[in-house]
């Protein structure tokens, strides 16, 4: 349950737009006042550990873009974003296959600004966008907004059932709806961490090239694997079918909000419009820093230290689930941020985070990342910010509340566990 936009006590209720009733502070959220707490242990948020940036880093970019063109950065820029910035981002997608032209790049502020422009230019109330379920709770939002339908289609070990996406598709396009695009995180995907396999990737593609349906590839995790980088992207595989959003928020740092969009030539058109009509620009200061930054710092030797630093929180994470919860299913990534765990049936992970968060752990409810309000039994473990000792400690407290969920549930039924 949510509490949508607005109460009583709002003297503008009536005048909002309908679509702003689909903005919903979840009581998730609420909780999180608490969780930032020190002495909670939060496995909850998905946050960066950006203290593994040097700050000197940082502080050469900004010396130096201010000696070289300080009055550029602090001006409005192009509505595609910086040039140079584009070139640069070029090499970086060329590590995952891609071959790109500067032209089809659109800097945005963030791959979410990225999500939210796409929405607003493909989606019409009452269409289905298609996603792995489970699916990045940022974006269910977005489309959430925009009206439209999202349905999950069946993901395991390996990510998207190829043969689950057909199945989906032809019984959507019997019931008459209308398909907008597929929505995928191929890479260590928030929340579940899985990977898409290389063998289901081109599948994935012919199956919605036959079906003409547009695939929105979202990849910020992708440079972070742990030992072998991921399989190429499905936009090396497919130029016209394929839009891909990549972002600097995990291999550099979110708050300078840049990410980017690839897009054939005609929806970048529309899509550079679309951001000229919400923000004029991107910001040039952020781009110009992370450009200069690109330009004077090993960013893979950095990259690098990322990949040190969360290989080390994932292998504690998955040593203390291994040590408290053994019976629990998790999945095992090969990088980024997650593990997504299955709870004992008729365990349900929201009813419990308030007991979670007693204990001084929080985690996030495994139903903020679907549509349809399943995933009860399942719940998030980001293993990113908290320090490998903090990381153990919190599944240890989660242990102790699981395990008296699961004793209360085996004596007394539902009713005795929280639900
Ligand atoms: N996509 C996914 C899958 C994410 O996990 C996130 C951030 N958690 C984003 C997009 C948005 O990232 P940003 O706007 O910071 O680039």
């Amino acid at each position: 349950m949510s509490a949508n936009l607005g109460n009583n006590l709002d003297p503008w209720l009536s005048a909002y737009a309908e679509r702003a009733h689909t903005l919903s502070v979840s009581e998730v959220r609420a909780l999180f006042a608490v969780v930032s707490r020190p002495e909670v242990v939060s496995l909850a948020g998905g946050m960066p550990y950006v203290s593994a940036l040097p700050k000197e880093l940082l502080e050469k970019s900004y010396t130096s873009l201010m000696a070289k063109k300080g009055d550029l950065a602090i001006q409005y820029g192009g509505g595609q974003g910086d040039l140079t910035l584009r070139d640069q981002v070029r090499e970086l997608m060329a590590l995952e296959g891609i071959r790109s032209s500067v032209e089809d790049i659109v800097m945005t502020t963030g791959s979410q600004h990225g999500l939210e422009l796409l929405s607003g230019l493909f989606i019409d109330e009452g269409d289905v966008v298609l996603a792995e379920g489970p699916s990045y709770v940022g974006a269910l939002g977005i489309f959430r907004h925009y009206q439209a339908h999202v349905e999950h289609v069946y993901t395991d070990q390996d990510g998207m059932s190829p043969e689950a996406l057909e199945e989906s598709i032809s019984r959507l396009k019997e019931a008459g709806r209308t398909i907008k695009f597929l929505y995928l995180v191929p890479n260590f995907a928030n929340p579940s961490g899985v990977t898409l396999a290389a063998e289901r990737r081109p599948k994935i593609l012919e199956i919605c090239r036959k079906n003409h349906i547009l695939v929105l590839e979202d990849n910020p995790y992708g440079l972070l694997y742990f030992d072998k980088p991921v399989p190429d992207a499905l936009r090396s595989m497919d130029e016209d079918g394929v839009i891909y959003l990549g972002s600097f928020s995990k291999i550099l740092a979110p708050g300078f909000r840049v990410g980017y969009v690839l897009a054939p030539p005609a929806i970048r058109d529309k899509l550079v419009l679309a951001q000229e009509s919400a923000i004029l620009c991107p910001s040039s200061f952020s781009q110009m820093m992370i450009s200069e930054y690109l330009l004077n710092s090993d960013w893979q030797a950095q990259i690098d230290t990322f990949r040190g630093v969360y290989r080390e929180r994932k292998d504690a994470a998955l040593g203390a689930m291994r040590e408290f919860l053994p019976k629990l299913h998790t999945t095992q990534p090969d990088g980024g941020f997650y593990l997504w765990v299955t709870l004992p049936d008729g365990v349900d992970s929201k009813a419990m985070l308030p007991l979670a968060v007693k204990e001084l752990v929080a985690y996030t409810p495994g139903t903020a990342f679907y549509g349809d309000g399943t995933g009860q039994n399942k719940l998030r473990i980001c293993y990113s910010y908290p320090t490998p000792e903090r990381i153990r400690l919190g599944i240890q407290r989660l242990a102790t509340v699981i395990n008296l969920q699961t004793e209360l549930l085996d004596t007394f039924g539902t009713k005795g566990a929280a639900n």
